[in-house]
C-alpha cells in the first residue's frame, strides 16, 4: 500500500477524451452490421419520433387521402424505420470502401442529423478520399431511384405511399448532401478533386470549407426568413442545419491550417524526452509509492526491463480499487503495444498531431526502432504552436489543440 500517495486523484493531466460526449457520442448501440458498430445518440430519437409523427399526420394524409389514421400510423412507422436503414446503408457504403482503402473505422452513430460514419487516421491520398466520399451517395441513388421506379408498379396505395415517400426523400437528400461543401460528400468529393488536382490539401480544405461556411449562412439566412415571413417551423431546422455546417466546416478548416502551422516540423521536435514510466512486472503498490507520487502524469510508458510494452493511461490506474493495489501488477492493467498509438521521431508533426486528436488516450510513445525516446501528447503540441505563431500572427486558434475534435474523420 502506497505510503502518502493516497488514491491517485483525477485532477493532474486528465487525459484529451474524445467522442464520450455530444451528439455525435453513441448513447446505445445496435450492435455490429457487415463488421462496423452502430450507434444511436438520444438526438436521434427525437428525430425519429418528429419524422414519424410528421408523416403520419402531414405527409401521408395529403399524400393519399382518404384513409384511416391507424393505417396512416402503421404507414409512418415502416417508413421511419426504413428511411433510417437507408440512412445507415450510405454510411455502411462510406465504411465499407473506406475498409478497402485501408482505413480503421471506428464505427457509424445515428444522430440528431442522420448518420456519420467515423473513420481513425488521415486520408491516405486524394483518390481515396474521393472513392470513400461517393460511396455513399452512390447508395442513396440507387435506394431513391429504385423506390421511385417501384412506386410506378400498381401496388396498394399504402403501399405505393410508403416507397414513393422513401424514393423521394432519398434523391432530396442526395442533391443537398452532393452540395460542394465541407462537410458534406460533395464538399468531400470536391476537396478531394482539389487536392488532386493542386496536391495542396490544407488549400483545398480552405476552399471547400469555405464554401460549406457560405452554405451554412444561406441556411440560416433563409431558414429564419421561412421563420420570420412565412412562419414555417421548418426554417427552424434548416438555420440548425446551417449552424451545423458552418461549425464543422470551421473545425475542418482550423485542423488543416494547423496542419500547416506545424510545417515541416517533426514528432521529435515536440515531444516531451525522457519521460516517467512504468515497470510491467511492478505492483501498483510500488508505482504508486516509487514513482507516481511525484509526478501526475496523464499516461505513462509501460516498460519490461528496457522493452517497451504499452502504455498506462491515469484512468487504467484510477480503476483499480486501492484495497487491490498488492496484488495488481501494472502488465495487468496497462494498454498493450497494439492498442496505443506510436510514432517515429521524423514522422511529420502535422499527420501525427490529427492522429492524436483523434487518440482515446490522447498520448502517443515516441519509438526508434524500439527503444522509447519520449511521449507526445496535445499539451506538447499545443505549446509548440504557440510559440510558433505567438500574438499577433496568424494563430491557427487561440488555444491551440482544445477546440479541434476528431471532425476531420467525421463522414455525413
Ligand atoms: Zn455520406
Amino acid at each position: 500500500m502506497g505510503s502518502g500517495a493516497g488514491r491517485p486523484e483525477p485532477t493532474a493531466g486528465r487525459p484529451a477524451r474524445r467522442s464520450d460526449a455530444g451528439p455525435m457520442h453513441a448513447s446505445f448501440s445496435l450492435g455490429r452490421w457487415a463488421g462496423v458498430e452502430i450507434g444511436v445518440n438520444w438526438s436521434w430519437v427525437v428525430i425519429f419520433v418528429l419524422i414519424a409523427w410528421s408523416l403520419a399526420a402531414v405527409v401521408f394524409p395529403e399524400a393519399t387521402p382518404g384513409m384511416s389514421t391507424g393505417a396512416y400510423v402503421a404507414m409512418a412507422a415502416i417508413s421511419s424505420v426504413l428511411f433510417f436503414a437507408s440512412l445507415l446503408l450510405h454510411e455502411l457504403g462510406h465504411a465499407v470502401v473506406a475498409r478497402r482503402e485501408g482505413m480503421e473505422i471506428d464505427g457509424i452513430v445515428l444522430w440528431l442529423f442522420g448518420g456519420v460514419a467515423k473513420f481513425k487516421g488521415l486520408f491516405p491520398s486524394a483518390g481515396a478520399e474521393l472513392r470513400i466520399a461517393i460511396a455513399g451517395p452512390v447508395v442513396s441513388l440507387v435506394i431513391g431511384v429504385t423506390m421511385l421506379a417501384l412506386a410506378t408498379a400498381p401496388l396498394p396505395d399504402a403501399v405505393g405511399g410508403v416507397v414513393a415517400w422513401l424514393g423521394s426523400i432519398n434523391l432530396i437528400l442526395l442533391v443537398f448532401n452532393m452540395l460542394p461543401a465541407l462537410p458534406l460528400d460533395g464538399g468531400r468529393v470536391f476537396r478531394a478533386l482539389v487536392w488532386q488536382r493542386t496536391g495542396d490539401f490544407t488549400r483545398a480544405t480552405r476552399i471547400a470549407g469555405s464554401l460549406g461556411r457560405f452554405f451554412g449562412q444561406l441556411m440560416i439566412g433563409g431558414g429564419l426568413l421561412m421563420l420570420l415571413l412565412l412562419g414555417a417551423p421548418g426554417g427552424l431546422w434548416m438555420a440548425l442545419i446551417g449552424w451545423f455546417l458552418i461549425a464543422a466546416a470551421t473545425a475542418e478548416m482550423r485542423m488543416a491550417t494547423i496542419a500547416l502551422a506545424l510545417g515541416p516540423l517533426r514528432v521529435s521536435d515536440a515531444m516531451a524526452t525522457a519521460p516517467v514510466s512504468a515497470q510491467a512486472r511492478s505492483t501498483v503498490a510500488d508505482f504508486v509509492e516509487t514513482r507516481f507520487s511525484g509526478s501526475r502524469h496523464a499516461a505513462y510508458p509501460v516498460l519490461d526491463g528496457e522493452q517497451v510494452v504499452g502504455m498506462l493511461g491515469f484512468r487504467d490506474l484510477t480503476a483499480v480499487p486501492a484495497p487491490e493495489w498488492e496484488d495488481t501488477r501494472i502488465e495487468s492493467i496497462a494498454r498493450p503495444l497494439g492498442s496505443v498509438l506510436v510514432l517515429e521521431p521524423g514522422a511529420n508533426l502535422g499527420d501525427a498531431t490529427i492522429e492524436l486528436v483523434q487518440d482515446e488516450l490522447g498520448r502517443a510513445l515516441v519509438l526508434e526502432g524500439e527503444r522509447l525516446i519520449g511521449l507526445l501528447s496535445m499539451t506538447d503540441v499545443s505549446r509548440l504552436i504557440e510559440l510558433r505563431t505567438g500574438p499577433g500572427s496568424d494563430r491557427p486558434d487561440a488555444t491551440g489543440a482544445a477546440p479541434l475534435g476528431n471532425t476531420a474523420a467525421l463522414r455525413q
